[in-house]
């Protein structure tokens, strides 16, 4: 069936401007790290893609690395934009990033120029596009020296292959560094892309305000602790879940009793303010005392992205909302 997108699909997303710049961001933007593999049901994240473009979703991030195989997610990417999205290119913020392992030998890697150009003409014919809006370096590097990262993002911009550059998982000193040099250099950082959730935030220790004096803006990925912060392994690990799967970075181990045991405090604090966990979770990243501009969420379902929109309904906390979310997660919930 040929793709319309849904004509009141700007109605209620909330739209959130990136730091000191021209873009404003979907409050929830939509990742393709997982369920856009070789091996996923192409058609079920067509869905996917769909459902989140017609609830106003505008930003779809994607990595030179993402599958598996490697890579394999922006060809998928490319299937559906072509099938799909072409009469909506100008309609969408589509991101990229290199700096992970990608292909051998030395120039597959890391930081250096030559890895950097290479991996986004790379990620740019496998989407069958002529440019990304976003290209992020994905990690930092401490062997390359940063002044030539930094070079290879001004460069992709000047070449118009990216629009914009950001940053992703650097810690705060390198991040003012790297913010410092491409100011410079005359191509300003857009954004800083980190992980953030009840259950991670790291980011508050220096990086998010360091990141807003900079006028850089924040979107945080795993927003949900890659569904542990949902109602879903409140009873066990389903068949159909990621931790169920062969994610390297999700399973059995990683969800202990104890953990389950902040998750169901959670959840139950989540009910009292009549919204579901997952759109909790959204909601407390995307709070009014101090949240940031995006939520990055992953989906493995339809029914995932309707749900998680809403949590836009009510991103409104009280003080002590807020204290009782640091004390469970904490770990000191019984004496909240
Ligand atoms: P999330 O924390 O949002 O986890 C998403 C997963 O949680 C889904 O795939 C699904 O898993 C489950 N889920 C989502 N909604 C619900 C719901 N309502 N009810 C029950 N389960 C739900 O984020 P991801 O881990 O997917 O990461 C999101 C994005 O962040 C990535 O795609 C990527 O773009 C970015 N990222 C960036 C990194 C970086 O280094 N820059 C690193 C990691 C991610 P299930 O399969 O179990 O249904």
């Amino acid at each position: 069936m040929p793709y319309t997108a849904n004509d009141n699909r700007y109605n209620e997303m909330v739209y959130n401007r990136c730091g000191r710049s021209g873009i404003k961001l979907p409050a929830i933007s939509l990742g393709m790290w997982h369920n856009y593999g070789g091996q996923d049901v192409l058609e079920n994240a067509r869905a996917i893609t769909r459902a989140a473009f017609d609830a106003g979703i505008t930003h779809f991030d994607l990595a030179n690395n993402y599958g598996p195989p490697y890579g394999s997610a922006e060809e998928s990417f490319g299937h559906i934009m072509k099938k799909d999205f072409a009469p909506y290119r100008d309609e969408l913020l589509i991101s990229s990033k290199a700096g992970y392992d990608m292909w051998p030998g030395p120039y597959g890697d890391w930081g250096s120029k030559k890895y950097l150009v290479a991996s986004l003409d790379q990620s740019l014919r496998r989407m069958g596009l002529e440019y990304v809006d976003i290209f992020y370096h994905h990690r930092p590097d401490p062997n390359t020296p940063l002044e030539e990262t930094m070079a290879a993002l001004d460069l992709i911009v000047r070449q118009g292959k990216a629009l914009y550059v950001g940053l992703s998982n650097y810690r705060e000193a390198e991040a003012r560094e790297a913010t410092a040099i491409l100011k410079r250099l005359g191509t300003p950082c857009l954004i800083h892309q980190a992980s953030y959730s009840i259950l991670d935030r790291w980011i508050e220790g220096g990086l998010q305000g360091a990141m807003r004096e900079e006028g850089v803006g924040i979107i945080g990925f795993v927003p949900l602790a890659q569904g542990v912060l949902t109602n879903k392994y409140l009873n066990g690990i389903p068949a159909d879940s990621r931790a169920a799967g062969h994610s390297r970075f999700l399973n059995k181990d990683s969800i202990p009793e104890s953990k389950l045991a902040i998750v169901r405090q959670l959840n139950d604090l989540a009910a009292s303010r009549g919204q579901s966990l997952a759109q909790m979770a959204l909601a407390w990243v995307l709070r009014e005392q101090g949240g940031i501009e995006s939520a990055l969420i992953g989906a493995s379902k339809v029914s995932q992205i309707e749900e998680n929109v809403r949590a836009l309904d009510n991103l409104t906390f009280t003080d002590e909302e807020l204290r009782l979310i640091d004390r469970i997660s904490a770990g000191d919930g019984a004496k909240a």
